[in-house]
């Protein structure tokens, strides 16, 4: 079996349809495992939750889809993404609103358990270094774990007592051993490592591995729809530069 693994869409249908796409074309998935952050930021939050749903996809909740649905505060987001979150819930259908009130924050997904930021702090927390590992491997009952919030791949793996970050490298196949790993399948919507392009990860269950692939999308198309949507400039210049 094969599963696509995605997170942080932040609305972006155009980068949303470019994973499904090369997903299929690179060997086709069984299913969807998404990590969070489905809304927030981009322009498209309805046909994001529609294609998920489309295909049956297991979701956890982000931090943007909680204050999407009023389950949080926006507080501690800065302006930008505070104007985008009001705009997110003032576009949101009733069924979609349901749908966001309704995730789970974690789900076990043998052998993975899936969560947006961390196992100490589900929705907030960025899983960045060895504290918030360690947080997360004492309290992990599954051998991995899959965690999305900070628009970063890495891999992370407990050797013996050890904990190192390594880089999730696109291409190359990472085998799943007996050692316990936390992995991080970059930023479908809004990446983060200056490179603008969609990142994914597809786990395949026969061969063992996990596997990172980047695509391209139609950035302008989506930044067109944001500038309709009167949304921050910053945003949408952000998006060029993978930021
Ligand atoms: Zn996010």
């Amino acid at each position: 079996m094969r599963t696509l693994i995605l997170s942080d869409i932040h609305s972006n249908w155009e980068a949303l349809t470019a994973v499904i796409d090369d997903a299929t074309e690179r060997g086709g998935f069984d299913r969807i495992w998404c990590l969070g952050d489905i809304v927030g930021y981009g322009p498209d939050p309805g046909l994001c939750i529609s294609l998920l749903r489309q295909h049956n996809a297991q979701a956890v909740a982000g931090n943007h889809d909680v204050v999407a649905v009023g389950k949080a505060s926006s507080a501690d987001f800065n302006y930008a993404a505070k104007a985008a979150i009001e705009w997110t819930s003032n576009n949101l259908s009733a069924e979609d609103n349901r749908y966001l009130s309704g995730l789970p924050t974690v789900i076990t997904a043998e052998p993975f358990t899936l969560v947006h930021g961390t196992l100490r702090d589900h929705v907030n927390e960025y899983l960045l270094e060895r504290d918030s590992a360690l947080a997360t491997l004492e309290r992990l009952e599954t051998r991995y774990c899959a965690v999305g919030h900070t628009h970063l791949p890495f891999i992370c793996r407990e050797d013996g007592g050890a904990i190192s970050f390594i880089e999730f490298a696109e291409e190359q196949a990472y085998p799943l051993g007996e050692e316990r790993l936390i992995i991080n399948p970059g930023c479908v919507g809004q990446p983060r490592d200056r490179n603008p392009r969609p990142s994914y990860a597809i786990y395949d269950d026969e061969a063992n591995n996990v596997l990172r692939h980047r695509v391209e999308y139609r950035i302008q198309d989506t930044q067109e729809k944001m500038r309709d949507a009167q949304m921050p400039e910053y945003l949408i210049d952000r998006l060029n530069h993978g930021i």
